[in-house]
C-alpha cells in the first residue's frame, strides 16, 4: 500500500501489467479507480479494498476505470457484485467499445447478458458529453472524456491531481496507435479548456499504473508538449 498524495492511495499494483488499484478519499467517502487484472496468487483487489474501507470506515461512493483495456477493467464485474451500493460511472464510449465488451463477456463472474441491459448493469451513471462531476465528502471529482491512448479514455481530476490512465505524457505518441493524431490533439485541447473553466489547479499527474507519479508539474506545459511528436 502506498499513500501517493493527500486522498490518494495505491492499494497494490496488480497482475503482470502491474496496474494500480487506487482509492481516493475525502471526509468518509471513497472512490475506487481501476479494477485491474490480477494473478492467481494475488488476493483479489475487491477483497483488499473491502478491508481497507472497513478499517477506515469509508463508504465506497464511486467505481471508475480510466479506459476499457484489460489491465484496467478486468475485475470490474467482481467489484460490481461486491459493492452493490456503489455508483459505477463511465462515459458512453465505454458501452459502445467492442474491445471492452468482449473483455466483460469473458469474465466468469459476470451474469450472462449483462452489458448494461436487463437487470444487471455494469454502470449506474453514463455521461455523454466531455465532463462528469460528482463529489467525494463535499469535494468535487471530475471525469473528462479525452481519447488519446484509446477511444474510451477518461482523465480523473480530484484535489489538485489528475489520473491520466495510460496516456503517454509529454508526447503525442502512445504505446499503441488506436486514436487518430487529430483526435488526440483535440482531446488534449478540450481537456486543457475544461480544467481552465473549472479553475482547478492541477499540479500532480499520476499514471493509472502508478509507475509515473509527477509532482509539482506545469500542467499546461505538459499538455502542450503532449501535442507534438518528439
Ligand atoms: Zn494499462
Amino acid at each position: 500500500m502506498k499513500q501517493v498524495a493527500p486522498g490518494y492511495t495505491i492499494l497494490k499494483r496488480y497482475g503482470r501489467y502491474k496496474n494500480a488499484c487506487w482509492v481516493l478519499e475525502n471526509n468518509g467517502e471513497a472512490a475506487v479507480v481501476e479494477m485491474p487484472m490480477y494473478s492467481a496468487h494475488e488476493k483479489p483487489p475487491h477483497e483488499r479494498l473491502a478491508s481497507y474501507l472497513r478499517r477506515r470506515k469509508l463508504h465506497l461512493k464511486y467505481g471508475i476505470v480510466t479506459h476499457g483495456h484489460v489491465d484496467h477493467c478486468k475485475s470490474l464485474p467482481e467489484f460490481r457484485l461486491h459493492f452493490p451500493g456503489t455508483t459505477f460511472v463511465t462515459h458512453r464510449s465505454m458501452l459502445e467499445d467492442r474491445h471492452f465488451l468482449s473483455i466483460m463477456a469473458r469474465n466468469r463472474h459476470l451474469p450472462r447478458q449483462a452489458w448494461n441491459e436487463g437487470s444487471f448493469r455494469l454502470f449506474d451513471e453514463v455521461y455523454e458529453g466531455q465532463l462528469w462531476t460528482g463529489t467525494l465528502g463535499g469535494e468535487p471529482i471530475h471525469l473528462i472524456y479525452a481519447p488519446k491512448h484509446s477511444y474510451t479514455d477518461q482523465l480523473l481530476l480530484f484535489r489538485g491531481a489528475m489520473i491520466t490512465g495510460d496516456w503517454y505524457l509529454g508526447d503525442l505518441r502512445d504505446c499503441n496507435a488506436l486514436v487518430r493524431p487529430e483526435h488526440k490533439v483535440q482531446a488534449i485541447d478540450q481537456a486543457v479548456d475544461i480544467v481552465h473553466r473549472l479553475r482547478h489547479h492541477v499540479h500532480m499527474l499520476f499514471s493509472g499504473h502508478g509507475d509515473c507519479l509527477y509532482y509539482r508539474v506545469d500542467f499546461e506545459r505538459m499538455m502542450q508538449r503532449s501535442k507534438v511528436y518528439h
